[in-house]
């Protein structure tokens, strides 16, 4: 399996990477001046953006691994090269993840420190922003000048929704690799070589809405198709106040149960990787037969590498407690999707609009709710959902809970 074989539904996206990982492998073999440049296909600062879950870091990360790759054609997925950069265990590969809700200006110096330094094995030093949406102004400033100024052999890759989520001075200083949704046809051919039944794959497919990891989690976890059912089932269910306030505490629970889950199983699979890289906790045998071989150096070498790895889980463990916070909020985003899905089901229906439903699952609530209500209503609801996704977004200190109980007692209004 290639690296590119992840990216879902983005045919476009890959022939642009591929032709550009190609570009950068002849270049580096001719001489370092044919690199530069967009004309040979390569540039130094690529910002990848495309809506949640289409998988924008995937990509980053796959091209990143084409740097990395070792083998003809590059990103072949399997040599040490494309391995380390898909594990995030690679020396020349530095990702960096904001802690709490922004990046600052501390992370982005060490960064740009970074990027000015050689590559260690590799061909490229890789700067990978997993949200460069959340750069603070001094940050993005300290980074236009990394840029601006980029060292020979340094690549950056920004992620962010889209082009509007960065500085316009940053953005102009990026080639712009655009991934779209994926279609449900796309999710569905996913899910069925991940092993996927067919049933399961052409229903999920469907209430994904374009969300690969999601879709994923809803194939595989009863407990989030238990969830989303509870989150679709609250415009059934708002008769009376207390009715609603349970419902919005729902929908808060769902959402952090879903987060958690999420982040347990790549929490624990990182720190495996990582730890397998590092060398720590690795069979005993192996262990032993490396201090076999030289023992002196062997134990040496075994102190500094303990140190550097309680130092690299440590920094594994703070990012991972970063991104959990905002999981629940990034799952809460998606139960409000899916909550706007079913209006958007139940206008269809008032409206008698032939479009395909986007909850099938659930014709029947949607059916009744608009039987109970007038498109003008429906829209308002569907609007007080969304504007709910706007708050939360656009609000680091707003409480979910609270922002959420507001939604469900407008929902229950006529
Ligand atoms: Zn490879």
């Amino acid at each position: 399996m290639t690296v590119w074989d992840a990216l879902v539904g983005q045919d476009a996206v890959v022939a642009t990477l591929r032709a550009a990982a190609a570009a950068a492998r002849s270049g580096s073999t001719t001489g370092p001046g044919a690199t530069g440049g967009q004309r040979s296909g390569m540039t130094h600062s690529w910002l990848f953006t495309g809506p949640a879950g289409a998988g924008r870091e995937d990509a980053a990360r796959a091209f990143a691994a084409s740097l990395s790759c070792e083998r003809e054609p590059p990103g072949c997925g399997e040599c040490p090269g494309c391995h380390t950069v898909l594990t995030d265990t690679a020396t020349d590969l530095r990702t960096v993840t904001p802690e709490g809700l922004s990046l600052g200006v501390k992370d982005v110096r060490a960064l740009v420190r970074d990027a000015a330094s050689a590559p260690a094995g590799g061909r490229w030093r890789i700067l990978l922003l997993t949200e460069a949406d959340r750069l603070t102004e001094s940050a993005a400033n300290a980074l236009l000048k990394a840029l601006e100024e980029p060292a020979e052999r340094a690549v950056f890759l920004l992620c962010a929704p889209s082009v509007e989520d960065v500085l316009p001075t940053i953005r102009s200083r990026c080639r712009t690799v655009a991934l779209r949704l994926p279609a449900a046809a796309d999710v569905r051919a996913m899910l069925l070589r991940d092993g996927v039944d067919e049933r399961t794959a052409r229903a999920v497919a469907a209430a994904s809405q374009g969300h690969l990891g999601f879709a994923r989690r809803l194939a595989t976890d009863e407990a989030a198709r238990a969830h989303r059912t509870a989150v679709l089932r609250i415009p059934t269910r708002l008769g009376r106040v207390g009715d609603c306030l349970a419902a919005a505490a729902a929908l808060v629970e769902a959402a952090t149960a879903d987060a958690e889950a999420a982040n347990a199983e790549r929490d624990e699979a990182e720190t495996a990787a990582l730890k397998t890289a590092l060398g720590v906790g690795a069979t005993a045998a192996g262990g032993r037969s490396a201090s076999a071989r030289a023992p002196k150096a062997g134990a040496k070498a075994r102190a500094m590498t303990v140190r550097g790895a309680v130092g690299a889980l440590k920094e594994l463990e703070r990012n991972q407690k970063s991104r959990g916070r905002r999981t629940v909020l990034d799952s809460l985003d998606r139960a409000l999707v899916d909550l706007a899905g079913l209006y958007r089901d139940v206008l269809a229906e008032q409206l008698g609009a032939p479009v395909e439903p986007i909850h099938p699952d659930h014709a029947a609530d949607a059916a009744s709710l608009g039987a109970a209500s007038t498109p003008e209503r429906t829209l308002r609801r569907l609007e007080a959902v969304l504007a709910t996704r706007s708050a939360l977004a656009d609000n680091p200190g707003l409480v979910p809970l609270l922002a959420v109980e507001s939604l469900v007692l407008a929902l229950r209004e006529d």
